[in-house]
């Protein structure tokens, strides 16, 4: 896929809102005091603030291993990744030693969640078909791809039947699933899992996110992904006038745990914002989050 099919700017998408100024700018402060957002030079006052700046992937601790084991995030990611993959292949077919030449053709995907399971399937069609006839010294079917996850399934947060399926399909792509043993280590060279080192010359990390830092811009209370505990009304506790929603907020629902970091949560949580701030606008009471 093309970058373009799947993204387009911010200001074209708001273009028919003249009330809706963009500004490009990373944010790093807000002075919940003065009520101002800073970003680099820029100082910007607000009467309601919408905290929606995401996840980011996390390494627990080990941030070290970052440069060997790139995360999937934004589309920047991807094509860094697509790279990456396309030159291990490219490296291959040049290399003369067998032991070098195994180890660019092992991709190692680390995190057997919803974007680990879909990488490994991914880079599966990639290898087996998409690359299949493109070379002549190797033979990219030969490709090993290895999706290790510390659990004891597949996309441990789904019921244990769709996790079999998921694992069933890789199985057939010939993805090799391991299971129940951390990542260790994580190097140029490649992992340690279970004791074993695993020499891969792509490792891709898919194991874990962490809420931006949105939380501690405002001292609000977190849950253990760093996300803000948000009131049913998606209000941060004590600032009524502060708004946290997506990924980088932990909103309840209907059974009290915190709803999923997935788009619809996201999209649906904007909506009842705006209709929240229009409310409060015309005097009324808006109803909670559901
Ligand atoms: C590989 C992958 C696959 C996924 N697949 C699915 C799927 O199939 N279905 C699904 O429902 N969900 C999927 N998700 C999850 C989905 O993308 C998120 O739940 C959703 O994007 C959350 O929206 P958000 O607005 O909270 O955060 P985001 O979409 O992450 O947007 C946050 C924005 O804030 C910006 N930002 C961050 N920090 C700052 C700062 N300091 N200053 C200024 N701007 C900042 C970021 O650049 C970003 O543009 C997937 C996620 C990934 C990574």
């Amino acid at each position: 896929m093309s970058p373009a099919d799947i993204a387009s700017p911010i200001r074209s998408i708001v273009r028919r809102s003249p009330n809706i100024r963009v500004v490009l700018g990373a944010v790093s402060a807000v002075d919940t005091a003065a009520r101002i957002v800073v970003a680099g030079e820029h100082r910007i006052p607000y009467d309601t603030l919408v905290l929606a700046t995401g996840a980011r992937h996390a390494y627990f601790g080990h941030d070290e291993w970052e440069p060997f084991a790139p995360g999937l995030k934004k589309i920047d990611d991807a094509t860094a990744i697509r790279r990456r993959i396309l030159l291990a292949f490219e490296e291959a077919a040049l290399a003369s030693d067998p032991a070098r030449r195994r180890a660019l053709l092992t991709f190692v995907i680390v995190g057997g969640g919803p974007t680990g399971v879909e990488l490994a399937g991914a880079l599966a069609e990639l290898a087996r078909k998409a690359l299949a006839a493109d070379f002549r010294t190797i033979d990219p079917r030969d490709a090993r791809i290895v999706l290790i996850e510390s659990g004891a399934r597949v996309l441990g947060t789904f019921p244990p039947s769709l996790s079999a399926r998921a694992a069933r399909s890789l199985a057939r792509l010939g993805v090799e699933v391991s299971l129940g043993a951390p990542v260790t280590a994580c190097d140029a060279e490649g992992v340690a899992v279970g004791g074993q080192r695993l020499a891969a010359a792509t490792v891709l990390w898919a194991a874990g996110v962490a809420a931006s830092p949105a939380g501690r811009w405002i001292g609000a209370t977190r849950d253990k992904l760093g996300r803000i505990v948000v009131e049913p009304d998606l209000t941060v506790p004590e600032h009524p006038e502060i708004f946290a929603i997506g990924d980088t907020a932990a909103a309840p629902g209907v059974d009290g745990r915190p709803l999923p970091g997935i788009a619809p949560v996201a999209k649906q949580q904007g909506r009842h914002v705006a209709r929240t701030v229009l409310a409060r606008l015309a005097g009324r009471n808006a109803p909670p989050f559901r």
